[in-house]
């Protein structure tokens, strides 16, 4: 291997520059050649492409969002587009891919790699962290650091109008952000989409709190939780069911997803670039680098996208005692 590619691909997360810095580094420090292609595979079939060295990409490792751009592209998942994305590597003489993004963008690597036996590895890039074969994924710290800095500010102003407020954080699949940001932050109630507590349960808790002479509530609420309401519904159906409470909605939202990636997350993103490329350099592929206690593991790739990622059910129970 003498040329190597990145990008980002999918959903931006903090720590995508950190990666894409420890690659290009790697590639200098092992003597290989290195190209960024902007806007994902979107960039790649349209030969978005660029040379990068040690020093393009100083001060970036502090940086949110990725320098690179990200895209979702609907050509790659055509045959003519994934030719044309072929033949632009071909082209600059690049000789392999590190992919930095979620499961939709592995799964167009590995079908690139099966068609045109290009060498592909992945770097999980996404603040959802529901990817299998890693126990925590770019962004995923950061984000989760984001969403408690704000619970604390809400937790402010509610106990200050002894007020309930339900604070919607990201997470359509997956409760990671809810569930350790609501113990995190201290919040009463967690509603995850891997869990469906009912909400009869949710009502007894609040009531609970209440009588407990607490002075104000904070209910964590993932996107996708299971009630069957959004956040808007459930704080209706509470306000209906509790009048004695003044409830509030606040949705974090895309703030989630900015900001300067916590060292943690700087830390993560420099090891699985650094792997990624040593990975190539031994002639792998279709491989996924993560974590896993501690150590930087890599995990066949099809395995990491079919794979499923569990929450820690523990949590839950944790929440419950320390709420009371
Ligand atoms: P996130 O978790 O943030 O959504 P992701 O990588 O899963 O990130 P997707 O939008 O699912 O984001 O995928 C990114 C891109 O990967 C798509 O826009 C598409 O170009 C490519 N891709 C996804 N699935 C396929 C597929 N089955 N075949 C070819 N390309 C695909």
């Amino acid at each position: 291997i003498k040329k190597i590619a990145v990008m980002t691909s999918g959903g931006d997360a903090p720590g995508m520059n950190a990666a894409i810095r420890a690659v290009v580094r790697s590639c200098a420090y092992y003597s290989l050649g290195c190209v960024g292609i902007y806007r994902g595979y979107e960039g790649l079939i349209e030969d978005d492409l660029v040379e990068l060295n040690a020093r393009s990409v100083h001060n970036i490792i502090n940086k949110g969002g990725t320098i690179l751009k990200s895209a979702r592209s609907k050509g790659f998942r055509t045959k003519e587009g994934r030719q044309k994305a072929y033949e632009n590597l071909i082209e600059r003489e690049v000789d392999a891919l590190v992919v930095i993004g979620g499961d939709g963008s592995f799964t167009g690597a590995v079908l690139f790699n099966e068609e045109f036996g290009f060498p592909v590895v992945g770097i999980p890039g996404t603040i959802d962290n529901d990817i299998f074969g890693t126990s925590h994924t770019l962004g995923y710290d950061t984000a989760l650091n984001t969403a408690v800095e704000a619970i604390d500010k809400i937790r402010d102003t509610a106990s200050s109008h002894n007020r309930l407020f339900f604070v919607e954080v990201m997470g359509r699949d997956a409760g990671f952000i809810a569930l350790n940001a609501g113990v995190g932050a201290g919040a009463e109630e967690i509603l995850i989409p891997e869990e469906d507590l009912g909400l009869d349960r949710l009502l007894e808790s609040l009531e609970r709190s209440r009588r407990a002479g607490k002075s104000s509530s904070i209910v964590v609420v993932a996107e996708g939780d299971k009630s069957g309401k959004n956040v808007y519904e459930l704080a209706k159906y509470v306000e209906e069911n509790l009048p004695q409470y003044d409830v509030r909605v606040s949705i974090l939202g895309h703030m989630q997803r900015g900001g300067s990636p916590s060292c943690f997350d700087r830390v993560l993103a420099s090891r699985l670039g650094v792997k990624a490329v040593e990975l190539l350099l031994d002639g792998k592929t279709n491989l996924m680098v993560g974590l896993q206690d501690n150590k930087v593991i890599s995990t066949d790739i099809k395995v990491a996208i079919a794979g499923g990622h569990s929450i820690n059910h523990e949590l839950l129970r944790i929440s419950d005692i320390i709420t009371t």
